[in-house]
């Protein structure tokens, strides 16, 4: 099982999820909406949209 407690954080609007190795199923592909997450139909994995890119930040 996946911990939904701990979504991922991802820097691409759209995501592709298998399940994990203890519960795999069949690749999809989820495009993150205007909210900023979405989550996987299958094992209900939480994806979410980082805001910006942490290593463009101003120093
Ligand atoms: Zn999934």
């Amino acid at each position: 099982m996946l911990d939904p407690a701990k979504p991922s954080v991802v820097e691409m609007p759209k995501v592709v999820c298998s399940g994990d190795k203890e519960s795999p199923h069949p690749r999809v592909f989820l495009a993150i909406t205007d909210q900023g997450f979405v989550d996987c139909p299958y094992c209900g994995q939480h994806f979410v949209l980082t805001k910006g890119n942490p290593s463009d930040a101003p120093h």
